[in-house]
């Protein structure tokens, strides 16, 4: 079998192309234009250009982005009082804390702080408690679970029923993903650094859900035939034929797992591009819930 390539970066397309249109409708009707606030503390590099790519996105599409940069060393009180000051700002729809914060900082009691109707970004405590509960919805979802959950749709994947295995229980990516899969009625295996006879465990998926930050780590021999693989890893790995001195990889080994599978998301070109479509589409809908107010 060779796998159908899940193209992420088509269906962002049409998702930014989807909000670009609502953006402009929403202005020929004289309604404000949504507006992202996104709270960089510190210099991480790789923060830094996803925030960047974030702000360049919404302009793309007519969202207007208001950049807030502190200094590294910023108090708890100072990030507070800032996501208090966005949180009553009318032209602020979302409110994104770029992740990971620096060491000192409570990212609980941040995330906690952004007011619920503005967390595009869904780590509020309290829609990740949604998520987690039967018969409750979260205002918002996180933008990586959803555009995986999206991809494994558009790519024909029977979900309900289904064996499902998520590799990685991080906050952002592996648990909020394993929710989204039991809401849809698949049975769901976590697996982590700590579970036993990983390869096997993987062997019994139906859908597998890669999120663990290991370069090519999943192989073919590990994969049920017509599985359905979605690879949210973003690895570095030594290229000196490539122009910068590296590629990107995801956390499965695509070439060979592609013989096995029946869909497998390409890295880069996969979730990456749905992680923002997804964010511009949380904050389309955060404007329309202030419409509401
Ligand atoms: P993370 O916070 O580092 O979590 C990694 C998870 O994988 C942990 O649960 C860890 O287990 C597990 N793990 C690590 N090594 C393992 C191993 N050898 N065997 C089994 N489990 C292992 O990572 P993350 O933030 O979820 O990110 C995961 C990957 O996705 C990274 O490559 C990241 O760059 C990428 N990512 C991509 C996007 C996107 O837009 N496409 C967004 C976010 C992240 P323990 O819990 O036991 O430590």
């Amino acid at each position: 079998m060779t796998a159908k390539i899940i193209d992420g970066k088509a269906t962002a397309e049409r998702i930014r192309a989807e909000v670009k249109t609502a953006v402009e409708i929403r202005q020929a009707e004289g309604k404000p234009v949504p507006g992202l606030a996104t709270v960089l503390v510190g210099e991480n590099p790789a923060s830094k250009v996803y925030v960047r790519n974030k702000q360049k996105a919404c302009a793309e599409v007519g969202i207007q982005s208001f950049g807030y940069n502190l200094a590294e060393d910023s108090s708890q009180e100072e990030v507070e009082t800032l996501v208090r000051k966005l949180n009553a700002d009318p032209a602020v729809n979302g409110i994104l804390v770029q992740l990971p914060l620096p060491k000192h900082l409570d990212e609980e009691k941040i995330l906690a702080s952004i007011d619920l109707n503005k967390d595009v970004d869904g780590f509020h405590p309290v829609n990740i408690g949604r998520l987690a509960q039967k018969g409750r919805e979260p205002v918002f979802i996180p933008c990586t679970p959803a555009g995986s959950m999206l991809l494994l749709e558009e790519a024909g994947a029977q979900i309900e029923g289904a064996n499902a295995v998520v590799l990685g229980r991080s906050n952002i990516v592996g648990m909020p993903v394993a929710l989204l899969l039991v809401k849809d009625n698949a049975t769901v295996t976590i697996v982590h650094s700590r579970t036993k006879n990983l390869p096997e465990v993987v062997r019994g998926a139906d859908i597998l859900i890669a999120a663990i930050g290991q370069p090519e780590f999943v192989k073919k021999e590990w994969v049920k035939p017509g599985a359905y693989v979605i690879d949210v890893g973003i690895n570095q790995v030594e290229d000196p034929t490539a122009k910068r001195g590296y590629r990107l990889v995801g956390d499965v080994a695509f070439d060979e797992v592609s013989e096995v599978a029946a869909g497998i998301t390409p890295v880069p070109g996969g979730v990456g591009p749905m992680t923002i479509a997804m964010l511009l589409r949380n904050t389309l809908r955060a404007a329309e819930l202030a419409d509401l107010a």
